[in-house]
């Protein structure tokens, strides 16, 4: 889809507390993704075409309503879908446009179009939030039906570029609960230097009703969400690996 300076296909906005960036976040989800995460809580943003056109005018006029309310403790603006990268402009002018009028910004990416994230985007980033699905290469495309290489190859660019990033993996029994997956993604965490903290997101079914609503299937219907037990063992295993793991 072609699109005009400034304008861009979001799925919805929303405001939301402590799950997307610190404080209270005013939340714009781009529409489009490449992946088809199996877990995904958001399959109605999978497709721009179930999108609306919107203007970034619109949107900063949207923010402005909330300016007070989310610039207290903390919050901020996050980009996130869908996937932002796939509206690199958008996106782009977003951010800084935020970043410029003194809003903390974060960027909520799968890292698979990392390369279309230019220098000067991330440094209207303030807090990246890269979701780095599994490790293990066959786990992620498993997962995801990508390959893992390209967020892994923009996790080591955001490393050298210092931008701070939080890594989230969601914790899936029996499909990225292996412990060589969990100790892969700890030791090449671990070597970064710029990941303040990997939040560990315990696999859930509340999206069930959702795909049931659009006609599509729930792929992980019938797997239970981990127990409390082998939630320690993960947390555990970045830990030793001197990461922090919320
Ligand atoms: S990357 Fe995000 S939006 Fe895209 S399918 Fe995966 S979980 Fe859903």
């Amino acid at each position: 889809m072609t699109q005009a300076p400034g304008t861009g296909v979001i799925s919805s906005w929303d405001l939301s507390v402590g799950v997307d960036g610190p404080g209270t976040r005013f939340v714009v989800f781009t529409a489009g993704c490449p992946l088809r995460c199996r877990y995904c809580q958001n399959p109605e943003t999978w497709r721009m075409r179930d999108g609306r056109a919107s203007t970034a005018d619109e949107i900063m006029d949207r923010i402005a309503g909330y300016r007070r309310f989310i610039s207290v403790a903390g919050g901020g603006v996050t980009i996130s879908g869908g996937e932002p990268l796939l509206q690199p402009r958008f996106t782009a002018e977003l951010l800084s446009r935020c970043h410029g009028s003194g809003l903390h910004t974060a960027l909520d990416t799968s890292g698979l179009l990392g390369v279309r994230a230019t220098d000067a985007m991330l440094a209207d980033t303030d807090l990246v939030l890269l979701d780095i699905k599994s490790y293990d290469p066959a786990t992620y495309r498993r997962v995801t039906g990508g390959p893992v290489e390209p967020t892994l190859r923009f996790a080591r660019r955001l490393a050298e570029l210092g931008r701070p990033t939080w890594v989230r993996f969601v914790l899936v029994p029996g499909l990225t609960d292996a412990p060589e997956n969990v100790d892969g993604l700890a030791r090449f965490v671990a070597g970064l230097g710029n990941v303040e903290r990997v939040d560990v997101l315990p696999f859930h079914r509340m999206a069930a009703a959702k795909y049931e609503r659009l006609g599509l299937r729930f792929p992980l219907a019938h797997v239970a969400p981990p127990d409390q037990a082998s939630l320690d063992r993960v947390h555990a295993r970045f830990q030793a690996h001197g990461v922090t793991s919320t």
